[in-house]
C-alpha cells in the first residue's frame, strides 16, 4: 500500500483537496482487471493503474481508482493489497493458460502439417513416376515406329530401284544375250561371245548403267 500511502501523505490529487470526501467511500464495483495500466486513478489523478474499483459516496459521483487510494477510501488496506495479490496470480495463470493453448495449437498444426506431407509427397512422387514411365514407353514407341518405317521406306526404295534398273537395263541385257548368241552360231569362244555381249551391252546401256 506504499503508492496509496505515498499519494494520501503527500496529499497528490484529491488527497489534496476538500472538494471530495478521503473516506466512507464503499465499493460498487469488485475489483476490475483492465489488462494493463489503461487507466489513471481518479483519487490521486496520477498513477497509471490496472486493477481498479468503482467506488460510490452518498455525496459525490461514483470513481474509477486505483485499488491502492481505493483501499483507504474504504478503510481496508488489506482487502485492497488481497485483492491486487489475486488479480496478479489470476492475470498470471490467464497468460500461462493462452501461452499454453497457442502452444498447444502450434504443435497440433504442426502434427497436422506432418501427417499431411507423407501422403503429399508419396502420391507427388507416384505421380510423378507414372509420367517419367508414360514418357519412356512413348518414346520407345515412337523409335520402334521410326525405325520401322525407315526400313519398309528403305525396303521399297531399293525395291523399286532395282525395278527401274532391270527396265532400263532390259534393252541392253536383249542386245548383250543376241551378240552373245551371234558370236557363238559364228564359232567364236565362249570368252569372245562374252566379251562381244560386253561390248553390245555397253553400247546400248551407255557408261552410266555400265555395272549391270
Ligand atoms: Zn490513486
Amino acid at each position: 500500500m506504499s503508492a496509496g500511502n505515498e499519494m494520501v501523505r503527500k496529499a497528490i490529487g484529491k488527497w489534496g483537496r476538500t472538494t471530495h470526501a478521503h473516506f466512507g467511500w464503499r465499493i460498487e464495483q469488485d475489483v476490475i482487471d483492465l489488462g494493463g495500466k489503461h487507466a489513471t486513478c481518479e483519487m490521486c489523478e496520477r498513477t497509471r493503474v490496472r486493477f481498479v474499483y468503482i467506488v460510490s459516496h452518498p455525496d459525490h459521483e461514483t470513481l474509477r481508482v486505483g485499488c491502492e487510494c481505493g483501499g483507504w477510501m474504504i478503510g481496508d488496506t488489506e482487502r485492497a493489497q488481497r485483492d491486487i495479490k489475486d488479480m496478479r496470480r489470476i492475470a498470471a495463470r490467464k497468460a500461462r493458460e493462452a501461452k499454453a493453448k497457442a502452444e498447444a495449437e502450434r504443435a497440433a498444426a504442426e502434427r497436422a502439417a506432418r501427417a499431411e506431407w507423407p501422403r503429399d509427397s508419396v502420391q507427388r512422387e507416384a505421380r510423378m513416376h507414372a509420367e517419367v514411365d508414360a514418357r519412356i514407353a512413348a518414346e520407345r514407341k515412337a523409335e520402334i515406329e521410326r525405325k520401322a518405317a525407315t526400313k519398309a521406306a528403305a525396303k521399297a526404295a531399293a525395291k523399286a530401284a532395282d525395278e527401274a534398273r532391270r527396265i532400263a537395263t532390259a534393252p541392253a541385257r536383249a542386245a548383250s544375250d543376241a551378240a552373245s548368241a551371234r558370236a557363238r552360231r559364228k564359232g567364236a569362244t565362249e570368252h569372245e561371245a562374252w566379251q562381244a555381249g560386253l561390248r553390245a551391252y555397253l553400247k546400248t546401256a551407255g557408261p552410266l548403267n555400265s555395272a549391270y
